[in-house]
């Protein structure tokens, strides 16, 4: 039977708080049969009006489709249905649902500010307001965003599961507002609408300059909030509304938080109405939530008294303890830390200025649960200093935070620290996509670098569903550019204040580049064109600037930060530009050709070979020899389809003999060469290096950390050793995604599963490469079209089983693993399949 089992509107489930003109509609259908014929898209107004019937449409496609209606209106609800048709004529209905937000209509809220200190580190503060209702409406909405951080109640109960709201954007520009449903809150006579407002990442010390006093998009935090039955406006901030400060007497997304439960008086401020120049606009993003609750593994006592907390493994969140009767006023102190010193004290050297602190003032004498509410902690441990008495499991748990985005891959295989390495990216992601893929969630730092976000793209959009989480942080990233060049992180604070700004800072090839690389991305995954669209202009001018800035001369000098972070094999500085300028041309080319823009495909098709020709003229020697003698050198040249026909032995030889003689099966690259290694070596026939190197257990390499109890992903190869114990401490995070852009080789070559040409996963790849030590490895992927699978198993004599799954509407082309021998077909449908293999003797 067909059936309909998902329906998304702008890949959201039955979305509130829509501003988009023309949604997208997706539905998954599964069942016999291997494709739709036909499908007739609806969409009816509250009133039952049809405002847009898509006709029958002959299409196999169920995804992003474009609403093409009237003009839908503000705030209102709209049902959509799809009745779709199979190619064994059978038809099956869906029905979701999606609602309008404020759209470009006025508030009638404004934005309000308490204390208006130039300082931070400030008390959060409270407003609130009372209305009556003389009934409960049916339908009752509460629009809000804040310019710093809030929390709302409506009658004391909190509005949202959601943490750390409105999240993260470009505050000169942008901020994000939420609509919640808050009907069921709502009592017929007196009612509160309570918030609580914080700095957060507005106007705390991480949108600071460096010298993190300085503030940047804005002094003090502010809030806008407007509560509505339908059109009647319920209660909206403005005039007449006042602030206090609460016991929250600090709260910080660096320094941590601060609680006094003892104290007893508030200063109170008028609120005044400000006109910050931002847009408000509907959330894009998706929400932090707590993801996972984490239980300590261990407690244990230090000589001075303090307790050490082990929760087993590194993430990004927060504690929440119960004290039972403790004496009023008695002082914690919670220090944060991400790993232990020899002698069992916490580590925290490498938080830097980050105080990463909660301390909290008891109230006393009743049973008090705490968990901070306005920042955050990247941490393994927790140092307890001033508990009255002994702190057992039962007083203290953590949650994990994160942008909660639905699981869509996993992988599993027979090396168990493989598996190992997998967790750690996995962690790794979680931790690093709180509202923004962050370099770190530690350390005073935390920024939305877009070099380690290029590089791990590929392997989060398998890991999980992330199309809203990265065209949300792409708008940031193009109101980020600097004369036309993308920045190295975004959101940017001081984009527009650049004598706050360390020059250097600012563009960097395969940094910046992540504004062309990360919508590549999303349409390899989603088969995502209008992110592109959208930004295909900026991606090509900031390519263009490039060479206008170096007056025409092809060999661009753009890279700051080199391959950051390699081991003694420093890449010269204009190749490593010079070859992101031509990839990047080529990628601009086929995004510009996806979206029909033919002319600019040509021009940047055009670029792209006349950089190629510069890179060879400048970078090989007359006999065919790469002139920088390094790892990444080579793996950019063929990674980027830069090396001459003649010089290819001459360069494959080189990186090979490199890796295996030279290092000894290891590597010596950085951020920009890492994540090339292993596909690289695919690509060139040898899988076999790739899976040694993968399975290299001693320094450097993704096993070493492994090896030595790492639970996340290091930022260094060298973050700590044995012999020489902790890295340079002035930069050295223990939960730094950027190594792990390896885990996309999990995916795409050990198990092979691989989207089409056209972008999405309507036709796709199954190429599974069996190597190394390894005896099975599945991997799955949950595309929106359906669930993939792709599982083999190496058994008796040798045999190869391989078993996977096609879903419904998609065809796989598939490419036997090489070393064995065996039937298949060349192209299958929908189904689940299962095909043996016999090794090839090797001659
Ligand atoms: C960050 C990196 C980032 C780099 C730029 C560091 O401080 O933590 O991950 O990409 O700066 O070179």
């Amino acid at each position: 039977m067909l059936t309909v089992s998902r329906m998304l509107t702008e890949y959201k489930t039955d979305p509130i708080g829509i501003d988009e003109p023309s949604p997208r509609f997706f539905y998954t259908l599964s069942g016999d049969g291997a494709k739709q014929t036909s499908r007739r898209i609806t969409v009816k107004n509250e009133s039952g009006r049809i405002v847009w019937d898509s006709g029958v449409v002959k299409s196999a496609e169920t995804t992003q489709i474009e609403y093409a209606g009237t003009p839908l209106r503000p705030r209102t609800r709209y049902v959509w249905r799809v009745e779709a048709v199979s190619d064994r004529r059978e038809t099956a209905r869906g029905q979701a649902s999606f609602e309008t937000g404020m759209m470009r209509g006025a508030w009638q809220a404004q934005w309000i500010a308490g204390r208006l200190s130039l300082d931070n580190r400030l008390p959060v503060q409270n407003t609130h307001r009372t209305f009556s209702l003389s009934r409960v409406p049916a339908r009752a909405r509460l629009y809000i965003s804040a310019l710093g951080l809030y929390e709302a109640k409506v009658n004391g109960k909190p509005v949202t599961e959601n943490c750390l709201a409105p999240g993260w954007t470009d505050y000169y520009e942008r901020v994000q507002y939420q609509v919640y449903d808050v009907s069921e809150l709502l009592e017929k006579g007196e009612n509160t609408l309570s918030v609580d407002l914080a700095e957060g990442w507005y106007s705390g010390r991480i949108s600071r300059a460096w010298d993190h006093e300085n503030p940047s998009w804005g002094e003090y935090p502010m809030l806008i909030a407007e509560l509505r039955a339908g059109e009647k406006v319920l209660c909206a901030t403005g005039e007449g509304w006042k602030f206090t400060d609460t016991d929250t007497r600090m709260s910080d997304i660096y320094m941590g938080e601060t609680v006094d439960r003892h104290a007893a008086s508030f200063t109170e401020h008028p609120a005044v109405v400000r006109r910050p120049p931002v847009r408000l606009e509907w959330t894009v993003g998706t929400p932090i939530r707590r993801i996972r609750t984490l239980k300590p593994v261990s407690i244990t006592r230090l000589a001075n008294g303090a307790h050490i907390v082990d929760f087993g493994v590194n993430f990004a969140g927060r504690e929440k303890f119960t004290l039972r009767n403790a004496p009023a006023g008695t002082a914690i102190l919670i220090r944060h830390g991400e790993m232990l010193r020899a002698d069992g004290t916490l580590y925290t050297d490498n938080l830097r200025s980050a105080a990463a602190t909660t301390t909290y003032f008891a109230q006393g004498g009743v049973t008090e649960t705490y968990e901070p509410r306005f920042t955050f902690y990247g941490f393994r441990y927790l140092e307890v200093t001033g508990w009255p008495g002994k702190l057992g499991k039962r007083d203290i748990e953590a949650a994990a935070l994160s942008s909660a985005l639905p699981e869509t891959g996993k992988f599993h295989c027979s090396n168990e620290l493989v598996n190992r390495l997998f967790d750690n990216i996995i962690r790794g992601q979680e931790s690093n996509f709180v509202d923004v893929p962050t370099d770190c969630p530690q350390r005073d730092e935390r920024q939305g670098w877009s070099g380690d976000t290029q590089v791990f793209t590929n392997v989060a959009t398998y890991n999980r569903f992330a199309p809203e989480f990265y065209a949300k942080w792409l708008v940031d990233m193009n109101l980020g550019r600097q004369d036309e060049l993308y920045p190295s992180f975004a959101p940017h604070p001081y984009h527009r204040e650049r004598e706050k700004m360390p020059g250097e800072h600012f563009f960097s090839a395969g940094w910046g580049d992540a504004g062309i690389i990360c919508p590549y991305q999303l349409f390899r995954k989603y088969g995502d064109l209008r992110v592109a669209r959208t930004w295909l202009d900026n991606m090509e001018r900031s390519l263009v600037r490039q060479l206008e800035l170096n007056d025409g001369d092809p060999i661009v000098p753009f890279s700051v930060y080199g391959d950051w972070l390699n081991i003694d094999a420093p890449t010269d500085k204009p190749l490593i530009a010079t070859a992101y300028l031509a990839g990047m041309a080529k990628l601009v080319s086929r995004l510009a050709a996806a979206c029909g823009d033919t002319p600019r495909a040509e021009r940047m098709e055009t670029l792209y070979q006349a950089e190629r020709a510069a890179f060879i003229d400048r970078f090989f020697t007359p006999g065919g020899e790469l002139v920088c003698r390094t790892q990444t050198a080579a793996l950019l040249a063929l990674h980027f389809d830069l090396v001459p026909e003649k010089a290819r032995r001459k360069t494959v030889d080189f990186l090979v003999r490199d890796i295996d003689k030279t290092h000894k099966c290891h590597l010596s690259t950085g951020f920009l060469g890492t994540p090339l290694l292993l596909p690289v070596l695919t690509k060139l026939g040898r899988t076999d290096l790739a899976y040694r190197l993968l399975e290299q257990t001693t320094y450097p390499g993704w096993l070493f950390p492994v090896t030595n109890g790492a639970t996340t992903m290091w930022e260094r190869w060298n973050s700590w050793t044995p012999d020489k114990g902790f890295g340079a401490v002035s930069m050295n995070s223990f939960n730094h995604y950027a190594y792990g852009a390896v885990g996309e080789w999990f995916y795409e070559t050990i198990c092979g599963i691989l989207p089409g040409e056209a972008g999405g996963f309507r036709r796709f790849r199954l190429a599974p490469e069996p190597g190394g030590t390894f005896t099975e490895a599945s991997a799955e992927y949950d595309s929106l079209y359906g669930k993939i699978t792709s599982a083999w198993k190496i058994g008796a004599k040798g045999k190869l089983v391989w078993r996977f799954t096609v879903p419904f509407g998609t065809e796989a082309d598939l490419v036997p693993p090489p070393g064995f021998a065996g039937k298949l077909p060349k192209t299958v449908g929908p189904g689940s399949y299962e095909y043996t293999f016999t090794p090839v003797k090797k001659a």
